[in-house]
């Protein structure tokens, strides 16, 4: 895989630059460490222009990927695909200093919340495309609306079909599915 990083001095004023990553597994995954999520392949289209002759940049990734998850409903491992699309303003460290005030504190406006700084010289690539990438997932690791149908008979396949049917009446979220069935457990003894 090629470095993840744009030096400026490759951008001319109001250059764009157009770069492709084919990312594999065990990037993914070090980018999804921590998640839940394991990674397979990946591709990355990333836009990065210059504003005018400014050391300020507009960034775009697109990324298409694969993830391998256990469903914590169904208990079933799973692969799904993902687009993510993120934009960022990248702006130098520098801007951010001539900010402070004269306690040295940083105070940060809320136009800095979108705002990723850089080092004046290069551009560090994998950060955004990890955020990307995040921003696509779920923030639980459970089958998506495409696959309710099979996360439901796998779930009545391995928590069990009586407790499917308890908790449809009760109308309680089914990954409270074990919990119950522990709790009936208990009141047996
Ligand atoms: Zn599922």
């Amino acid at each position: 895989m090629n470095e993840m990083k744009v030096q400026m001095s490759e951008l001319a004023e109001n250059a764009k630059l157009a770069l492709h990553f084919d990312l594999n597994t065990d990037c993914v995954s070090e980018m999804l460490a921590d998640t839940g999520y394991e990674g397979e392949n990946a591709e990355a289209e990333v836009s990065v222009e210059r504003v005018g002759s400014s050391s300020d940049f507009r960034l775009s990734v697109d990324i298409k990927f694969e993830v391998r998850f256990l469903c914590g409903r169904c208990l079933e491992l799973k692969n799904e695909k993902f687009d993510g699309y993120s934009k960022f303003v990248l702006m130098p460290k520098s801007n951010l200093s001539a900010r402070s005030n004269a306690n040295d504190e940083i105070e940060l406006e809320p136009a800095d919340l979108d705002v990723v700084f850089h080092d004046g010289e290069s551009i560090v690539l994998e950060p955004l495309v990890r955020e990307a990438m995040l921003e696509a997932l779920p923030t639980h690791n459970l089958c998506s609306e495409t696959f309710s149908d099979e996360c439901r008979e796998s779930f009545e396949k391995n928590i069990g079909e009586s407790a499917a049917k308890d908790l449809e009446i009760a109308q309680v979220d089914l990954r409270w599915g074990p919990l119950l069935k522990l709790k009936k457990n208990l009141k047996k003894d």
